[in-house]
């Protein structure tokens, strides 16, 4: 068993230095960037000098956040990333998720790990690791009320909320927990409007956006017994919509709503000619620890991995192994992933 620290360790080490250096993985989403911005304001607020670098560019959707433009990419030529005391990765089962920012981190002596996957490895000079929270917004909100909780204001308040709506799927997903319930509550007694985060998020879609998703449903598939939906999204997909990656987020999300279905697949080719897989669950099929089969990995309800080769054959290799992994579980109870996870697939 590798090292897990306790908050007042983490607390220490952060009182203790003075210049850090925040990252979260690639394919940024709302948790990873909420997080990043939030511990940048407490570290402000301490006195502290913290940079956030990330491999990727924020998402589009992420822009209204509280000094976003804080928030760097490995794009950006950024120089002042020199003496820093302390890395500190968010979100991150693996230091290989942070992508091509291990570059730097590799080089910081001190490197703190704060994650909620249960396959964390502990990579971390110190880790901190609560598979419990629904998200690292939620341990960062945790974070504070150690350190003070009078260091909360409306700014790290949208941060922490918009960290927490993402990754729970708007309070939908099982890691919603009557403590994630407690913590939005507080957050929004600071003075953020909820309505108005969401509608950032989620109600700004682009032209070109949307007609992907209609190319994406165009060739939705399922199986036989409706219980599997997949779908691919190709490179061709995205010329001809002028639609951008970061506005695949959510398709999946879409296929999951299938009345009946249980498990959801995502196969699409990146820039970089590898096939990212996204799956999604709804019932008691754990697809972290399916995507662990093909070296990725996640949450229960939510996970992935990349692949390389073609489209068409990675797909047919990892739905077989699918149905295949779905066929000694059998199927009962069909509707009862609405009220009870135990009594789903
Ligand atoms: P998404 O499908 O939205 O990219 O990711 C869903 C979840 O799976 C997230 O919690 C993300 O961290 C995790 N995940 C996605 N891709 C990978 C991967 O290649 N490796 C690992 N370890 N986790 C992944
Ligand atoms: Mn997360």
């Amino acid at each position: 068993m590798k090292m897990m620290n306790n908050i007042d360790e983490i607390i220490k080490v952060i009182q203790k230095n003075n210049s850090f250096l925040i990252t979260s993985h690639i394919n940024l989403d709302g948790d990873g960037i909420g997080s990043e911005l939030a511990l940048y304001f407490i570290l402000k607020k301490l006195n502290k000098k913290s940079v956030i670098l990330n491999q990727d560019k924020l998402p589009r959707i992420y822009n209204f956040l509280p000094d976003n433009n804080k928030v760097y990419h490995l794009e950006n030529n950024f120089s002042d990333i020199k003496n820093i005391d302390v890395g500190i990765v968010l979100d991150c089962s693996n230091i290989k998720r942070i992508g091509k920012t291990y570059e730097i981190f590799k080089d910081i002596r001190t490197v703190i790990n704060i994650d909620h996957h249960e396959s964390n490895e502990k990579y971390g000079s110190l880790n901190y690791v609560d598979c419990s929270a629904s998200s690292v917004g939620e341990i960062i909100y945790n974070l504070i009320k150690f350190i003070n909780i009078d260091l909360l204001d409306e700014d790290i308040a949208a941060c922490l909320f918009t960290a927490i709506l993402t990754d729970t799927g708007s309070f939908r997903y099982s890691n919603s927990s009557s403590k994630t319930f407690e913590i939005a509550s507080r957050l929004t007694s600071c003075g953020i409007k909820s309505n108005l985060i969401a509608n950032n998020v989620y109600n700004r879609n682009t032209f070109p956006g949307l007609k992907l998703l209609g190319k994406a449903l165009l060739n939705l598939n399922m199986n036989e017994s409706n219980h599997v939906s997949w779908l691919s999204i190709t490179r061709k997909m995205l010329d001809d919509t002028k639609a951008k990656d970061e506005e695949i987020e959510g398709i999946i999300d879409v296929a999951t709503t299938l009345n009946n279905v249980e498990i959801s697949a995502l196969f699409r080719e990146t820039k970089d000619n590898k096939i990212k897989v996204s799956f999604r669950s709804k019932g008691n099929f754990d697809v972290n620890k399916f995507a662990g089969k093909f070296n990725g990995g996640g949450h229960p309800n939510a996970a992935g991995c990349v692949c390389s080769g073609k489209l068409d054959e990675i797909k047919e290799n990892i739905l077989s192994e699918l149905f295949n992994d779905i066929k000694h579980i059998g199927y009962k109870n069909k509707d009862k992933y609405f009220n009870n996870r135990k009594d789903s697939l």
